[in-house]
């Protein structure tokens, strides 16, 4: 059986909660579900639906997926959209154009962020600067990388993002300097920390 999802139809969000009795279970010693209404709110739009749409959570990553809005009650175009961590894109005419543009925002993901957790950008407020350096594999122990090898030694660079005691963690990796200073300026512009040399 494929996995459904449902998502709001009015603004296409998969944060939709539904109302229910809850009865005390003397043998859980817990309260057990003992019946669910039709009433749906949503706690992105705050609008109440009793037919929300559905999409294949199989192959949909909750961070980022492609609906349609049909719903002519909803404040949006009708249209596909594409909803992501980083907001709400489109309408589009027509669903290849939505996916077209989740793939740009994911290898936008894959550009800047692919050292981070599902590739999504970190919290900057942990952090106070950011760093290139070159990085190499250790040739004593190759499951190991070396950091902060000069630029002729590295094989590939490391944009790091270091916290107020000095720590450094990892952003992105790059496979040329120059893609590494470039990512370094763009991640500047996001996150407003100075780049450190
Ligand atoms: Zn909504």
């Amino acid at each position: 059986m494929t996995k459904q999802r449902p998502i709001c139809p009015n603004c296409g969000s998969a944060d939709i909660s539904r109302d229910a009795t809850a009865r005390w279970c003397d043998e859980t010693q817990d309260w057990t579900l003992s019946g669910t209404f039709d009433d749906m709110t949503c706690d992105d739009c705050g609008r109440e639906t009793n037919g929300p749409d559905w999409i294949d959570a199989g192959s949909a990553d909750a961070e980022i997926y492609v609906f349609e809005i049909r719903a002519s009650e909803s404040e949006l175009p009708r249209g596909w959209y594409v909803r992501s961590a980083e907001g709400l894109n489109g309408p589009f005419d027509e669903e290849w154009k939505a996916d077209r543009e989740q793939e740009t925002i994911e290898a936008r993901r894959k550009r800047l962020f692919n050292c981070c957790a599902d590739n999504l950008a970190p919290d900057w407020s942990r952090f106070a600067s950011l760093t290139v350096g070159g990085c190499k594999v250790d040739p004593e122990d190759p499951g190991h990388t070396l950091g902060l090898v000069c630029d002729a030694e590295a094989q590939f660079w490391t944009v790091y993002a270091r916290d107020k005691d000095g720590c450094s963690e990892a952003i992105t990796d790059c496979g040329a300097r120059a893609e590494a200073d470039q990512v370094a300026q763009e991640l500047y512009t996001l996150s407003g920390l100075e780049i450190a040399r």
